[in-house]
């Protein structure tokens, strides 16, 4: 229905969908694109822009390929970000991800790992104190979580991000193309780039990160206390050491994914990179506001170290060699009363940015992905790109917030805070049994179902 197919002129329904209204010339409108983005030919009745290329955005525009969808994908850094590092994968994103495209999947079992111990294969992490002698001292073993539904995966999320960006075609994205402003008309959405270009889309999803500006063009005029995202009182610092080197300090230890925990830190550790490389997540939780002007915060090796001291054993603090002493603040979006205001969308981490305990907000973004590029692929009128975004809101959002939250009651729970469960890491470990369940085993094959139902309902008169 809508090309996806790679020639380099825009055709006249194309321009009129997609042009830029800097230079304004009808006829040579392909000049004013960089050499590396050639448009392709189309007879979409509609085009639209996702604005950032992280999983979100990545995965949105795999399925909007798949599903024959007219877009640009609109980046504000001047190339594929390869930021951070591990990133685990639940099994309702995986199934989300084969959903969108089987190809997708099947690039991310190439690249991820699970833990390297034979018969662990269901475990998400096992469940320690990390204080000194990692609860050898209160006669407390390891406490493994997990489910038969679950299969522990995760990835280095350069391997993720280069897998996704294989599969979208160059001239589809623009990059070095920083949002600042998007103007909603009738029928079109404006955009204003920082370089002082517009383009002029049918709509817009801001997939553009925890602190992207699309929100605020969402929010602003109804909601404007739940535009800007929340600190939660935790900070972390991100690293991964050759697993040789990590069995070297934590023995055989360093195998699986852990999740040591103590009186205000914690540690998430896992194999990455096909089990060559430990990915570690040391979670800091201090509850007074962050006052730096910017989200990272380089400091001392000694302040990294004192945040930990005394609270956890030393091993994990030898472990903290390998890490770069920069504090990487958490803030999340508890409240987002809805996803969509006439032609924008949220989606990822601009709609439902969460804390990293549940390891499920890259998973939320994909499933995101699924759900909008299915109804997008419905849509036959611009008119009815708006009940596209209210079926995406309708059946995303609950879930999707509901991540958000229960993430940081997780982080609660790992950091020995939980007014119910405290230190006692029996009862911890049954109710981390548990709450996961919800998200991994959630019906996916349904959600499209009530997206083909409402479509049927709402678009019935438009
Ligand atoms: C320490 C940590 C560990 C985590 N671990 C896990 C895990 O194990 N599993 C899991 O599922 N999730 C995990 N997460 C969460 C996960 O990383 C995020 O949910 C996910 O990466 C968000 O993807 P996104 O595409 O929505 O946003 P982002 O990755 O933030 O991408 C947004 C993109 O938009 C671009 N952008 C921003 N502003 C503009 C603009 N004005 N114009 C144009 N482009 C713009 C940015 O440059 C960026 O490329 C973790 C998060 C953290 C912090």
């Amino acid at each position: 229905m809508f090309a996806a197919c790679s020639t380099h002129i825009f055709s006249p329904l194309q321009s009129l969908f997609c042009r830029t209204q800097k230079e304004h010339p009808p006829k040579t409108e392909a000049k004013y694109v960089s050499d590396e983005f050639l448009p392709e030919e189309s007879d979409a009745p509609f085009s639209i822009a996702i604005i950032g290329a992280g999983i979100g955005g990545l995965t949105l525009a795999i399925g909007c390929l798949k599903q024959d969808v007219s877009f640009v994908l609109y980046e504000a850094a001047a190339r594929y970000s390869i930021i951070g590092a591990g990133v685990g994968i639940g099994p309702n994103a995986v199934r989300a991800m084969y959903m969108i495209d089987p190809k997708l999947r099947d690039m991310y079992y190439e690249t991820s790992s699970g833990n390297l111990t034979p018969g662990k294969e269901h475990v998400m992490m096992e469940a320690m104190y990390a204080e000194e002698g990692f609860g050898e001292k209160r006669g407390c073993p390891p406490a493994p979580f997990g489910a038969e539904c679950y299969q522990r995966t995760s990835a280095h999320r350069r391997d993720l991000l280069n897998h996704l960006t294989s599969m979208i075609p160059r001239h589809q994205v623009r990059f070095s193309k920083r949002v600042v402003d998007v103007q909603q008309l009738p029928n079109s959405v404006i955009i204003h780039f920082e370089d002082g270009e517009t383009v002029e889309h049918t709509a817009v999803i801001g997939a553009d990160g925890v602190k992207g500006p699309i929100r605020r063009f969402v929010l602003g005029k109804d909601f404007p206390n739940e535009v800007a995202p929340t600190y939660t009182g935790r900070y972390v610092y991100r690293f991964t050491i050759p697993i040789q080197e990590a069995q070297k300090i934590l023995g055989n230890l360093a195998d699986d994914a852990k999740c040591f925990m103590g009186d205000g830190v914690n540690l998430m550790a896992y194999p990455i990179s096909r089990g060559t490389e430990y990915n570690i997540v040391a979670v800091v939780c201090k509850e007074e506001p962050w006052t730096h002007d910017k989200w990272t915060k380089k400091v001392s090796k000694e302040e990294m170290v004192a945040d930990f001291k005394g609270k956890v054993d030393e091993r994990l603090i030898k472990m903290l060699d390998w890490a770069e002493p920069v504090q990487w603040s958490l803030h999340h979006h508890i409240n987002t009363p809805i996803y969509y205001n006439r032609r924008l969308c949220l989606l990822g981490d601009s709609a439902h940015g969460t804390t990293p305990h549940q390891a499920a907000g890259a998973g939320q973004g994909i499933e995101d992905a699924l759900i909008m590029s299915h109804v997008l692929g419905k849509v036959k009128t611009p008119q009815q790109l708006t009940v596209a975004f209210e079926i995406f809101d309708s059946i995303r959002r609950p879930r999707a917030q509901r991540v958000v939250q229960t993430s940081y009651e997780c982080g609660q729970i790992y950091s020995l805070a939980h007014p119910e469960f405290e230190d006692d890491l029996a009862r911890i470990a049954i109710n981390l049994n548990r709450r996961f369940l919800w998200i991994w085993e959630h019906d996916l094959e349904l959600d499209l179902k009530k997206a083909d139902v409402m479509f049927e309902m709402l678009t019935a008169s438009v």
